[in-house]
């Protein structure tokens, strides 16, 4: 743990640093890049500025946020010795655990920020999308903590896998809307077309948008995949940069799950900005699941956020925005894009990504909980099981690699899950490109 004076007081930009800055995010209709003044319509004004600032490299957490942020940061960079041990591997493997706090996974980090800069910007409704409803979570719990209102817009499937999460949600306030819906045009629109549709994050990000659109004074938050997300999930890599100096160590591999990018720019970019500026050479891993593979099996191109096209084009990698992900049981990877960031980032050669079956996933956590003692959320599953492969690499090389990843979440709201597993009712399902 850091003492509250070695807390971070900025957040780390990497934009600044890049070689190749992410291209711009273009207005579908006209295909001209689109300015911050754009992006305010739907953002609050702060976060659409943030998103595309190419220029400063580090930026002021607000003194408020900090006050909230000191609630549950910094959180506890550990050593897994136990897994080590169970693995027998030469490798010293570091997990940064993230689930410490009120809500259980990484997003309250980008919520707290957010719902700030709306209520200093005049703002009184927040809306947003949900998957398996940590982010949601994460946003009814700031927008109380600053005055606001909430509605949120959860994945059906989801909601139905991890009915808790909702109870969450309304607990600390919020409204909760099974995604698609018949309270939007674009919700109707999905279910005239397809009446059993399980829903997804384009659906529900639909929704939200037209939502935020069409209500006084309520801005649209998003929870992944923007650059001012990640920017404020750096928080999580400046801290651990510190503590592993404590330990005297430094990672030559960082590991992530991936659903937009926001859990894995947040630990991987302060470090990456040592490879951008210094040469460093680590190995950034980015564990998605096969099931959705938009970073090994995607394609590279303009492609709209969410599943009726109301976002702005994004070049990014992509399965196309009408891509149907498996209703697999981690519901914050089941998203077709990635974020600007990493897309640019993976197409430079700075990182790689792998993808990982959903089995492997939970043996892997299983693995993680029998030995740590943590359980951890679906999602971040797949970044241990992505360690896993890489400590085993070190049984047959003998080599002490430093292997350092995002525990993103924890997995107590998503037990149904463990039990299909434990009894045997898991399946991989296929990727159909
Ligand atoms: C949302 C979520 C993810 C995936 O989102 P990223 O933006 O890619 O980090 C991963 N783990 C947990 C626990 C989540 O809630």
């Amino acid at each position: 743990m850091l003492d509250e004076s070695e807390l971070p007081r900025q957040w780390y930009n990497i934009q600044a640093d890049m070689i190749n800055k992410p291209l711009p995010l273009l207005n579908p209709a006209t295909r001209e890049p689109l300015k911050a003044e754009d992006l305010a319509h739907i953002f609050a004004a702060e976060c659409a500025k943030q998103e595309l600032d190419q220029e400063h490299a580090w930026i002021d957490i607000p003194e408020e946020v900090l006050e909230r942020y000191k609630y549950y940061r910094s959180t506890p960079l550990v050593r897994a010795y136990a897994l080590e041990k169970a693995l027998g591997t030469p490798a010293h493997i570091y997990f940064k655990n993230e689930s410490v706090n009120p809500l259980g996974s990484h997003k309250i980090n980008s919520a707290l920020p957010q719902c700030y800069y709306c209520k200093q910007e005049g703002t009184t409704n927040v809306t947003t999308e949900t998957g398996a409803g940590q982010w949601g979570a994460a946003l009814s719990y700031a927008a109380k903590a600053f005055g606001l209102e909430c509605a949120v817009y959860q994945v059906k499937i989801s909601m139905q896998q991890k009915p808790y999460r909702s109870s969450i949600m309304r607990t600390f306030g919020a409204t909760v809307t099974g995604s698609p819906s018949m309270s939007t045009r674009a919700g109707k629109d999905i279910i005239t077309r397809d009446p059993l549709h399980p829903g997804s994050l384009g659906t529900a990000i639909s929704e939200a948008v037209e939502l935020a659109t069409t209500t006084p004074n309520c801005k649209y938050t998003l929870g992944s995949v923007m650059s001012h997300v990640s920017l404020h999930q750096t928080i999580i890599g400046l801290e651990a940069e510190k503590q592993m100096e404590k330990a005297g160590e430094y990672p030559d591999t960082i590991i992530a799950c991936f659903g937009g990018g926001s859990n894995f720019g947040g630990l991987a970019f302060p470090f990456m900005r040592h490879t951008l500026l210094e040469g460093k050479k680590i190995d950034f891993i980015a564990a998605e699941p096969s099931s959705c593979p938009k970073l090994t099996h995607g394609k590279f191109e303009y492609d709209f956020g969410d599943e009726a096209g109301y976002t702005p084009l994004l070049p990014m990698y992509t399965l196309g925005h009408e891509f149907k992900p498996a209703n697999i049981h981690a519901g914050g990877l089941r998203y077709h894009g990635a974020g600007t960031i990493v897309s640019q980032l993976l197409k430079d050669g700075y990182m790689r990504a792998v993808d990982i079956p959903q089995t492997e996933s939970f043996a892997a956590g299983l693995l993680f909980a029998r030995t740590e003692s943590i359980i951890p959320a679906p999602e971040s599953c797949h970044a241990i099981a992505a360690t896993i492969r890489e400590a085993k690499k070190c049984i047959e090389t003998g080599e002490e690699k430093v292997i350092l990843f995002n525990l993103s979440g924890h997995g107590l709201i998503d037990m149904t899950a463990y039990d299909s597993y434990l009894n045997g009712d898991l399946t991989d399902p296929e990727f159909k490109g």
